[in-house]
């Protein structure tokens, strides 16, 4: 009983991802939870480098079933909290995106499948970048935000929080025709901001669409345009409305609940994932504790998949 942290009462102990042991020697790991502390591609509210400590913390809430699915990942799969994709030279963007890439390298290397917690959405490029298998076969894509993520340089970069998913369908990453981005809204300086998406042909459903569609609408749609090969799951909290996860960089109003986004999560069961990804939880803008607390919920959502995944 003293070696399991599960079975401990969760207020003890030292903090890791879901309670999972934390491992330095990464063998027979099958699902590696990972903390990337990097939020220095914001445009405005930064704090999202504090999140994987207080989704750590907060994780701690976490039990070891899935009510709803009944899946038990740790039954399943070998899961370890590998530690932070720590950054030495954080003030210089790219080649912060590299050392956290470099990470990613060695994970991948050793067949481990990646779910991380952000960090700002900036950190999801670099990992594409080491789990991808460019250019044969690049990933597909579901990814909840109230952003899509493809705009162009701002202030001077290319590589800011607003701009991976453009990023990785030029480097031949991301197959655009088979990315789906679910629950965009907000306010605009400009009605094209988001044309890249629309032009390179991924499937954006803005929050509008999302509400006629339902839940099971926008599954069914996920698993049409997503298909049979490989793909990354990539939840930033913002796609939540605030009320639900206000501890964010840039929160937009109107957006869906924390029980659509499980039961969405939930739906995406029989796809190929080979990762995924929590991000833009800023403490900072999260007193009660609460955002951490849904980024670490919906952690466990995307660990019950990968689970499901690997068991196959
Ligand atoms: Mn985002
Ligand atoms: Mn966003």
């Amino acid at each position: 009983m003293g070696d399991d942290p599960m079975v401990r009462p969760r207020y003890t102990g030292l903090a890791s991802f879901m309670r999972a042991p934390y491992r330095e020697n990464w063998d027979e790991v099958d699902i590696g939870l990972i903390g990337v502390p990097y939020d220095g591609g914001v445009t405005n509210r930064p704090g999202a480098r504090h999140g994987p400590r207080e989704i750590r913390n907060q994780s701690s809430l976490i039990r070891r079933i899935n009510q709803a699915t009944k899946i038990c990942p740790y039954d399943l799969c070998e899961v370890a909290d590998l530690g932070d994709a720590w950054v030495e030279k954080p003030f210089e963007l790219e080649s912060a995106l590299a050392e956290i890439s470099a990470f990613y390298s060695r994970v991948h290397a050793m067949g481990i499948t990646p779910l991380s917690a952000g960090g700002d959405h900036s950190v999801t490029l670099p990992i594409l970048r080491a789990i991808a298998a460019q250019p044969d076969q690049p990933l597909g894509l579901i990814h909840f935000d109230a952003h899509c993520d493809t705009g162009d340089d701002y202030l001077g970069s290319k590589f800011h929080h607003g701009a991976p998913f453009r990023r990785a369908v030029e480097e031949g990453l991301l197959d655009p025709k088979r990315c789906i981005q679910i629950g965009i809204r907000g306010s605009l300086n400009d009605l094209d901001i988001w044309s890249f998406s629309h032009d390179s042909g991924m499937r954006v459903i803005y929050i509008e669409e999302f509400y006629e569609l339902g839940v099971q609408g926008v599954i069914d749609e996920a698993h049409r345009v997503v298909g049979a090969g490989p793909a990354y799951v990539s939840f930033d909290v913002d796609g939540l409305d605030p009320v639900y996860a206000p501890g964010t960089g840039t929160p937009e109003v109107g957006g869906f609940s924390t029980l659509e986004a499980q039961m969405m999560l939930r739906g995406l069961t029989g796809l190929n994932l080979v990762g995924g990804d929590v991000v833009e939880v800023s403490p900072p803008f999260d007193p009660s504790g609460n955002t951490a607390l849904v980024g670490a919920t919906m952690m466990f959502e995307i660990l019950c998949l990968l689970a499901e995944t690997r068991a196959i």
